[in-house]
């Protein structure tokens, strides 16, 4: 349930209110906008009717949100939501997503292999213009023979990339265990495969680091939504959608790239959402087109898998772009931007 205040609500009228509210035993959610303050409710409101909250002066409407999601929902938070990454750290350059203004782009390797390795593809993205530096230290990999990422190893190197180049970094959390090794990391990825650990995502709500949700490999856009809203009811709001291609009955692609999941997600939903070519078509000539045309969707950002030497990656090698073609999908791609107003 939703409830709009009147624009001239007194703060004093506004706090007792709440206060009614939180008596009933429900949460409250406070979106302030410029117009006007929407209170969302939390909580069972079955037992409630909008029509209730009308006879209070301060109340110009109520109503009930139909989906089951509520803090992700547009209607429950009618702004945008920007989410900045790796603010106030010396010599880090933050990144801001979902301003509306800029198409940031996180590009790296799939995986943190060797000191070498990560250092050179975080200069390379650096150099042609990406705004976060991104490899796995955890892999999620299909088979337990393939490699399984460096771990805490692979994080402390992506520490000294950061130091190199002052990129924020965005590495893939697999199990809260690991989650002390994270006090680093700019922006926590939960990959497709972890999309509905629902203790991943609670403790996430905790930990007060923007989180790169990414969808499921057969998630529908609803529960997406409500695994976000999972990171949000625990206390952390900066959440970023992912669309990273979707199962479906065609092979001819590693995954299938839903690009109406972004419109279709800024309607129903204030938070971000970030592209990953990569992953949903998993054949590198076939990244730089869907790069741009993600960005005619209004893709709020891009992740895009970049390795020195693709041939000789550890993982993900027929995807991954070396940075010479990264660099010609980056010159396209500002283009693409520019005319929509946009810069990398
Ligand atoms: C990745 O980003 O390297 C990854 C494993 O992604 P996904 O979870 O989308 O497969
Ligand atoms: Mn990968």
């Amino acid at each position: 349930m939703i409830v709009i205040l009147k624009k001239e609500a007194a703060a004093k009228d506004i706090d007792s209110f709440v206060d009614g509210i939180k008596q009933r035993g429900l949460g409250v959610h406070i979106s302030k906008g410029v117009d006007k303050t929407i209170i969302g409710l939390l909580g069972d409101t079955s037992k409630l009717s909008p029509e209730d909250f009308l006879a209070n002066d301060i109340v110009e409407s109520a109503e009930r949100v139909s989906a089951p999601y509520k803090m992700a929902s547009r209607s429950f938070h009618p702004e945008n939501t920007v989410v900045t990454i790796g603010a106030n750290q010396e010599g880090v350059i933050p990144c801001v997503i979902g301003d509306g203004k800029s198409l940031p782009v996180i590009a790296g390797p799939c995986s943190v292999e060797t000191e070498e390795q990560i250092l050179a593809a975080a200069q390379a993205v650096k150099k042609a213009g990406a705004r976060i530096l991104r490899g796995g230290a955890y892999k999620p990999r299909t088979s337990p023979y393939s490699f399984q990422g460096l771990g805490v190893e692979g994080i402390r190197l992506l520490e000294k990339a950061k130091k190199l180049t002052g990129l924020p970094v965005c590495t893939e959390l697999m199990a809260i265990s690991e989650l002390e090794n994270f006090e680093n990391v700019d922006l926590i990825q939960v990959g497709a495969r972890n999309f509905q650990n629902f203790d991943l995502l609670k403790e996430l709500g905790k930990f007060h680091k923007p989180v790169l949700l990414k969808r499921g490999l057969s998630g529908t856009i609803s529960e997406l939504l409500m695994s976000a809203e999972y990171i949000m009811a625990n206390g952390n709001e900066n959440v970023i959608l992912c669309e990273r291609g979707i199962r479906t009955y065609d092979g001819y692609t590693r995954n299938c790239l839903d690009l109406s999941a972004v419109p279709y997600l800024h309607k129903v939903s204030h938070l971000p959402i970030v592209i990953d070519p990569s992953h949903a078509c998993g054949i590198r000539w076939m990244v730089p087109v869907l790069s741009s045309a993600a960005a005619a969707a209004g893709a709020d950002a891009l992740e895009i898998e970049v390795h020195c030497c693709p041939e000789k990656a550890w993982s993900d090698a027929s995807q991954q772009l070396p940075p010479s073609e990264f660099e010609k999908l980056m010159d396209k791609l500002a283009k693409y931007a520019a005319v929509e107003g946009r810069t990398l």
